[in-house]
């Protein structure tokens, strides 16, 4: 077998396809915040504006969680030295927990390295550990919950996206005492829309199944605290699980489930990859537990960053620019093809000094091939003239398809 031409024949597919993926070499400036140094592969480095950023809020900047990150840093050190088990369980780690739960009106609260593990780690668990459990996925849910519950044996059914009826029909076919977890997100990432929760919440209770919530994309965002869409639909307590992130609104790094005392501990209890890996790092949970404090008491944050959203879908209507209908912060462009969305993309960040990455197959479906904009509270109306300019430019030399 010849490896090399077998890996690079790989690639060519995706070059050719127009879908290969290349990462901007950025430098983030505390202070300036969205502006950014880019370093192209030729040249010198120059200042872009990013607007794809998932440090929703800026709180990656922010000089309560920085000086929270230092103070950590130089009283405890870079590292936790260990697995949660065995010498590695800081003190951050502990108080992150209990303001989590508090957060989120649940008994108990579990960090790990990341979202996407904590995604991973409680959705193969739980089923793995309950008899016969089967799983209900929404048909948009994030690659980690997808893992998550293939790795736990389960049988699995896919229910529509944010389909109530279907989900309700695919529940009753099975017998009510029969265990049963129903997976779903509260704001879906790359459309923007909005799920639901309460009457999913209703038609899982009809069928007694577990509800288990990826809040993900507005944990720090929507809520009176930051909870998350639950919150601010007053059906936090619905919920059997609620996963977050610490690692985009909260501007850190690290995720985390909270729920009952006992189903937490299961989890803790029988989750390798919580159990076999080195804890987070003390000055993230220090800087996570500063962000999620200071944004409980900062609702003025939250209603900044919505009117700032919903300013940028109004201006790119106007503009005649295809915006997808999106009920959340997040604001997507249509382009439709992976090649001009690549094109688009380029473009910007060369001519006109603005980057957002373009967003094609397999993270979202052929033909929906997009540029997915996430305004945050310090993209000002200047910076919103020069987007909207630099759109206009842009759909205009490429002859992108306008709004229908
Ligand atoms: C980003 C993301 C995750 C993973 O979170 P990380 O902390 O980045 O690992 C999980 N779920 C959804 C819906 C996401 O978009």
């Amino acid at each position: 077998m010849d490896y090399e031409s077998f890996f690079k024949s790989q690639i060519a597919g995706l070059k050719r396809e127009g879908r290969y993926r290349v990462f901007a070499d950025l430098e983030r400036r505390v202070g300036e915040f969205p502006v950014a140094s880019f370093h192209p592969e030729e040249g010198p480095p120059k200042d872009v504006t990013v607007w794809c950023s998932n440090d929703y809020l800026g709180m990656g900047q922010h000089p309560v969680v920085i000086g929270s990150m230092v103070d950590s840093l130089h009283k405890c050190g870079a590292g936790a030295g260990g697995t949660r088990n065995i010498s590695g369980t800081n003190h951050y780690h502990v108080l992150l927990e209990k303001e989590l739960a508090d957060l989120h009106g649940q008994e108990a609260a579990l960090l790990f390295t990341s979202g996407y593990i904590s995604n991973e780690a409680t959705l193969s668990t739980l089923p793995r550990l309950l008899p016969n459990c089967v799983v209900f996925s929404d048909a948009l849910n994030h690659n980690s919950m997808i893992e998550g519950i293939r790795h736990s044996g389960a049988e699995k059914h896919i229910f529509r996206h944010n389909d109530v009826e279907h989900l309700d029909a695919l529940l009753s076919r099975y017998p009510k005492n029969q265990p049963k977890l129903v997976a779903f997100e509260s704001v879906y990432s790359m459309d923007g829309d909005i799920a639901p929760i309460k009457e999913l919440c209703d038609v899982a209770d009809k069928h007694g199944a577990m509800t288990y919530l990826d809040e993900v994309h507005a944990v720090g965002m929507y809520g009176q605290r930051g909870a998350g869409v639950a919150e601010r639909e007053g059906v936090m307590d619905r919920l059997t699980v609620i996963e977050g992130t610490l690692g985009k609104a909260f501007g850190v790094m690290g995720g985390y489930i909270t729920g009952s005392t006992a189903l937490v501990d299961c989890v803790r209890s029988f989750a390798p990859s919580f159990i076999f890996t080195t804890s987070l790092a003390p000055v993230l949970a220090a800087g996570a537990l500063a962000s999620v404090m200071f944004l409980k008491e900062h609702n003025e944050i939250r209603i900044r960053h919505q009117e700032r959203a919903a300013t940028l879908k109004r201006r790119l209507i106007q503009a005649g620019l295809p915006v997808m209908q999106s009920a959340s912060h997040i604001v997507p462009l249509l382009v439709g093809d992976p090649v001009m969305c690549k094109q688009a993309s380029d473009d910007l960040l060369n001519i006109h000094n603005i980057y957002v990455q373009p967003i094609n197959y397999p993270t979202v479906p052929r033909g929906t091939e997009r540029l997915r904009l996430t305004p945050t509270p310090y993209h000002d109306d200047r910076k919103m003239d020069a987007l909207v300019e630099a759109l206009l430019s842009v759909w205009k030399n490429l002859e992108l398809k306008r709004a229908a």
